[in-house]
């Protein structure tokens, strides 16, 4: 259910009986020439309304967080960023503001790469105050299983790309797509010329080879994934064996 469309009486019979709220968190920033700007929020939206169609009743869906972490792309028109210290308070007190009214498990649904810092560190603050925190960041989250379906990944590459043609291609300007096939050799790594090197035109990877039905594959295979983790989340199955 979406926290937004609710009356405060409804989501007060609610909060005590649907434990997990999950928060869509994404960025305002340049995808490629290609992409739309809102890339990183229209994903996590979709990922959330996939959630809503099929377990709407056991979960509640807060609005999102469309602004976020992204220094780096500054260059580029329409990038819009806000400072680290805010992000960890916004994401810090809105996830406790939830288990402040019953909460125990937070989903943030991440679209930008930007975020995880924010997220990691909001999340030790959030588990002091109570909760339990997943982040989902789902091009490195499902990493292993987005290549099985797309040659390679990167920023407005051939998987961000496929999922924003899955949605509406009408959002992609095909005559811009491009190709740069360049990664950082060792993350995390920051320094002056850095954007040059791997983003030149604010994106990364293949969109050339991007498709709708890519897309589509992307979305079926992480609903099954995200709704596996929501259910162990609540179940309390939250390690995996090292190997
Ligand atoms: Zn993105």
């Amino acid at each position: 259910m979406y926290v937004s469309k609710l009356t405060s009486a409804r989501f007060a019979e609610l909060a005590g009986k649907i434990d997990t709220v999950i928060i869509p968190v994404g960025s305002l920033e340049a995808h490629g020439m290609h992409c739309p700007l809102g890339t990183d929020n229209i994903i996590p939206e979709r990922l959330c309304s996939d959630l809503e169609a099929k377990i709407g009743a056991d979960v509640l869906i807060a609005p999102a967080l469309n602004y976020g972490y992204t220094p780096s792309l500054m260059k580029f028109p329409g990038t819009i960023t806000i400072p680290a210290e805010t992000i960890i308070s916004m994401y810090t007190e809105i996830a406790c503001g939830f288990v402040r009214w019953g909460a125990k498990y937070i989903v943030f649904m991440n679209g930008h790469g930007g975020n995880i810092a924010g997220l990691t560190l909001a999340s030790d603050r959030i588990a002091a105050a109570g909760g339990t925190a997943l982040t989902i960041s789902w091009w490195a989250t499902y990493a292993a299983d987005i290549v099985k379906i797309c040659d390679a990944q990167g920023h407005a590459g051939e998987d961000e790309t496929s999922a924003i043609l899955a949605i509406d291609a009408s959002l992609v300007d095909d005559s811009k797509r491009s190709i740069h096939m360049k990664k950082a050799f060792c993350m995390p790594l920051a320094g002056p010329d850095q954007i040059e090197k791997r983003y030149p035109g604010a994106m990364s990877g293949d969109s050339t080879k991007a498709t709708k039905e890519k897309g589509v594959a992307i979305y079926a295979m992480m609903l099954e994934k995200n709704l596996e983790y929501i259910r162990r989340l609540r179940a309390g199955e939250h390690t995996d064996p090292i190997v």
